[in-house]
């Protein structure tokens, strides 16, 4: 069934580096649903890339790439987030790199637990900081708040641009908090903001990276389920992904609605997972 594997996924589970899995799930999506069709929709973009990255000098052909299909979904919240814990537990403890491919955000949370102590960075339009949103702890619009409280101490957002007054405090309160809106890259540029956040997360040598592809401007990327203007450019975000490659253990894409857009968020977010192999990868030679 390569059709409906991820491109260059060649590998099997035991042979290989990395492990792509599916979570088709967009329960508590609060805008548009959709997000569980783009597993299928980042697999189908895939196909349109040549395997050689020439900016990084990789050839994915040559990277142990395993695709394990999507993990079963299921109507209830809770349950679904069992199920994503499980598959991201069972890559990390066969000593793998877990990508997991939303659905939406809210299934970062078993992903990053899966992976044990880690620096969290996460781009992302929304501060995703509530402790509960429509009565749901683990909404998707509460991610960020679950993931500081329960399971990090070094947390930085890149691209914010949205959030209550309570959640604006709730950064400014906290002290392990870095959080950089879209207008600060955009001011700063993202170099300057990457060397400040290389000096927080020193001496924290394993990262989880999260990507809500919201964190980019939706004139690149109108597929999203809470799409919000004003935002980063994929190049920035790109840049983001290949400087933390190789602290990364863990990665993810979420918040594609494919149904709004014709493919355009989906292509973008293949395309940054394949960057994102292909530079850890490098750093895994040197
Ligand atoms: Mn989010
Ligand atoms: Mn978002």
């Amino acid at each position: 069934m390569k059709g409906n594997l991820f491109a260059d996924a060649c590998s099997s589970f035991e042979d290989a580096a990395f492990v792509l899995f599916g979570a088709p799930f967009d329960g508590t999506s609060s805008y548009r649903t959709g997000s569980r069709w783009a597993p299928m929709e980042m697999r189908k973009a895939s196909y349109n890339f040549e395997t050689y990255n020439a900016d990084l000098d990789v050839d994915l052909a040559d990277v142990p790439v395993h695709d394990m299909g999507d993990c079963e979904a299921h109507s209830s919240l809770e349950e679904t987030l069992g199920v994503v814990f499980d598959a991201a537990s069972a890559i990390v403890r066969a000593g793998k790199i877990p990508i997991m491919m939303g659905g939406e955000h809210s299934l970062t949370y078993p992903c990053v637990k899966a992976c044990g102590r880690v620096g969290f960075v996460v781009m992302d339009a929304h501060h995703d900081l509530r402790q509960e949103y429509g009565g749901q702890k683990y909404n998707h619009a509460c991610v960020s708040r679950h993931v500081i409280e329960d399971l990090v101490d070094r947390y930085v957002s890149i691209g914010i641009r949205s959030g209550t007054r309570e959640e604006y405090e709730y950064v400014r309160q906290n002290k392990n908090i870095r959080s950089y809106s879209a207008s600060d890259v955009d001011s700063m540029g993202i170099g300057a903001i990457l060397k400040e956040v290389e000096a927080y997360l020193d001496g924290c040598d394993r990262i989880y990276m999260s990507l809500d592809m919201d964190a980019i401007d939706p004139a690149y990327a109108p597929g999203l389920g809470t799409p919000e203007p004003f935002g980063m450019t994929p190049r920035d975000v790109r840049t983001v992904i290949r400087r933390f490659a190789p602290k990364t253990v863990g990665f993810d894409v979420v918040e594609i609605s494919p149904e709004y857009d014709h493919g355009t968020a989906a292509l973008l977010g293949a395309k940054l997972i394949r960057d994102f192999i292909a530079a850890k990868w490098k750093s895994m030679q040197a």
